[in-house]
């Protein structure tokens, strides 16, 4: 078997530093506060706290799903904390975070799919910190409109979803995972005025016309902004990094992107979902 691919230059980690980092770090450290910025050790935590932003998680660390290239736990969830949302809402003022994206696991083991304690954080996020922009990036909910509509009736500047990857590696890369009801999901969104998002990570086997076709489904349910990344093995467990995609390729992608006519693309090697997300709440 082969070695693990080895990474490209192009892909080292920019090393975190400023005084506002080092700020937020001890922050999060002294107060354990829960963002996937430390404990996915995100390589773009340098920037986007220097500039405000920060990814939080909510409804447990353990999913129901188990997608083949995720690094989040599987099993059965912790239960429901209805405290949760007045704990995020604190973290977010303490840490003085001008623009919050708010994620959480899958809670395929819950009636509500765990959509009223989305709709509260997101409700105790505003009270606490009126001037701070949001994005949730949501789960499929299982295509449920009316679990959807939780969202949609908070309104956070953006909703995201993630497709994650072209639709015939779906299978494969998010099992419980089903492409167009991902799209139903964004096209349900955009229907009902809110501005989306979606993110894709390649490197896993897709064609670049595979990508192209993607991108294009996603234009046809009026998607406004566009994450592409590079995909990263968490652990030998995970789908292994089958390509390394070129800075070029990437910059390829995002000249496309922005003929469809996507308000946004950011595309790059280290581009995670949330990169840059202050930017796409305004
Ligand atoms: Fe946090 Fe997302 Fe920025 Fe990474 S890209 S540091 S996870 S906000
Ligand atoms: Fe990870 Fe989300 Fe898949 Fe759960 S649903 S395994 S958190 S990517």
């Amino acid at each position: 078997t082969p070695e693990r691919a080895k990474k490209p230059k192009w892909l080292r980690v920019k090393l975190p530093v400023g005084k506002k980092y080092t700020e937020l770090r001890g922050l999060v450290d002294k107060y354990k506060l829960n963002t996937i910025c430390t404990s996915g050790s995100c390589p773009n935590m340098g920037e986007c706290w220097g500039e405000g932003t920060a990814t939080f998680m909510i409804l447990g660390n353990i999913c129901t799903r188990s997608c083949g290239f995720c690094g989040v736990k599987t099993g059965r969830p912790d239960t429901v904390e209805w405290d949760e949302p007045e704990k995020v809402a604190r973290s977010i003022k303490l840490m003085n975070i001008k623009h919050a994206v708010i994620t959480s696991v899958d809670r395929d083991d819950l009636k509500d799919g765990g959509s009223i304690i989305w709709s509260e954080t997101v409700q105790a996020i505003r009270r606490a910190n009126p001037n701070t922009t949001l994005e949730t990036l949501i789960p499929d909910f299982q295509g449920n409109e009316k679990l959807l509509d939780r969202i949609i009736d908070v309104a956070p500047e953006v909703v995201s979803h993630n497709m994650e990857t072209v639709r015939r590696l779906t299978r494969e890369v998010r099992i419980q995972a089903k492409y167009d009801r991902s799209l139903g999901v964004l096209k349900y969104l955009k229907d009902n005025g809110m501005r989306t998002k979606s993110g894709i990570m390649l490197g896993l086997g897709e064609t670049e016309d595979e990508v192209i076709q993607t991108m294009k489904d996603l234009r046809g349910v009026g998607l406004d902004i566009i994450t592409i990344g590079q995909y990263l093995q968490p652990s030998k467990k995970h789908l292994p990094v089958k390509e390394f995609i070129t800075p070029e390729q990437f910059k390829k992608y995002e000249t496309l992107g922005l003929e469809m006519g996507f308000m946004y693309v950011e595309s790059g090697a280290l581009v995670r979902s949330s990169y840059k997300a202050h930017k796409h709440a305004s």
